[in-house]
């Protein structure tokens, strides 16, 4: 074994784990078997101070896998699951249609509905709230408003926001720019996230950013227009911490290549969650974090 390897594991991921994870003894001899989740795990049975010099332990999902030949497999087996959730994934729930939501509160009459709707059949594109401000029957108010209605949640006055929120640590541009929607407002460090999304609440987003953030995630809308405005101000002044990958999408490549990463950045736990578009990891390490995300096809 080469001396990097060894002066490697001894300052790196290793011991931040191993103390982490470990008792307070570590030169009581103490089995492997013991912690490390994967079943088939060849290293059970040995000792552990061999192990702390030669391994690089991660933590995936509150388990701590002993090296990369003890993590692939679960993650692998966990990526699967991921991607045949995106073939499996259920039809949207129907909802009211915007146009005639904006009939029913009287803000568009019928016969400007048709004509919208016309045009938007002629167009084959666009949808109906666009084509209603395009004749200038609607303002982006009402729209928000209807849209905030058809999906039963608030709606969110980004124009009047002082400053926008960092998002170093908080989510990747990517991700963001992928759902159409910015964060809004945040109480605190663990208080309720509040998300505001431009053209529609994508319920699945909010889920896995609740679930990826473990803090309260709420969805609420705002106008279209302020949300890109102010993902063009994240782009303009945020550098993209994430990498992203447009056409990784073996199960068996994007688990390396997690666990590259992990080791490169001594990354001390992993998560991994999908969401409409992606395969989102985040590698957590002191309080701060790097995310990779794999663009998955629908
Ligand atoms: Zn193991």
């Amino acid at each position: 074994m080469s001396t990097s390897l060894i002066q490697g594991t001894l300052t790196g991921v290793s011991r931040d784990i191993a103390w982490s994870v470990l008792p307070a003894k570590p030169k009581s001899r103490l089995r492997l078997s013991s912690i490390c989740a994967a079943a088939n795990c060849p290293h059970k049975g040995k000792l552990w101070p061999s192990w702390f010099r030669i391994l690089s332990p991660v933590q995936f999902e509150g388990r701590v896998y002993c090296d990369a030949q003890c993590f692939q497999p679960e993650v692998e087996e966990r990526i699967r699951r991921l991607q045949a959730s995106f073939v499996n994934a259920k039809p949207k729930p129907s909802r009211m249609p915007v146009g005639l939501l904006l009939l029913q509160r009287g803000l568009v009459t019928a016969d400007q509905l048709r004509e919208a709707l016309r045009r938007q059949r002629e167009a084959g594109k666009g949808k109906i709230g666009y084509w209603l401000r395009e004749l200038g029957l609607v303002d982006e108010g009402n729209l928000t408003s209807a849209l905030a209605q058809q999906f039963g949640c608030p709606t969110f006055p980004l124009e009047r926001l002082a400053s926008p929120l960092q998002l170093e640590n908080l989510l990747p541009l990517t991700l963001l720019e992928s759902i159409c929607a910015v964060p809004a407002y945040a109480g605190s460090d663990t208080g309720a996230l509040y998300l505001a999304f431009g053209d529609r609440v994508d319920r699945s987003a909010l889920f896995a950013i609740e679930q990826m953030l473990g803090r309260q995630t709420i969805g609420c809308i705002a106008k279209e227009s302020m949300v890109h405005e102010l993902l063009e101000q994240y782009r303009r002044s945020t550098s993209r911490g994430e990498i992203h990958f447009e056409s990784m999408r073996e199960p068996v490549e994007m688990t390396r290549t997690i666990y590259n990463y992990a080791r490169e950045l001594k990354s001390q736990r992993i998560a991994l969650i999908n969401t409409r578009n992606y395969i989102w990891a985040r590698l957590h390490r002191e309080g701060s974090s790097r995310d990779l995300l794999f663009r998955m096809m629908r």
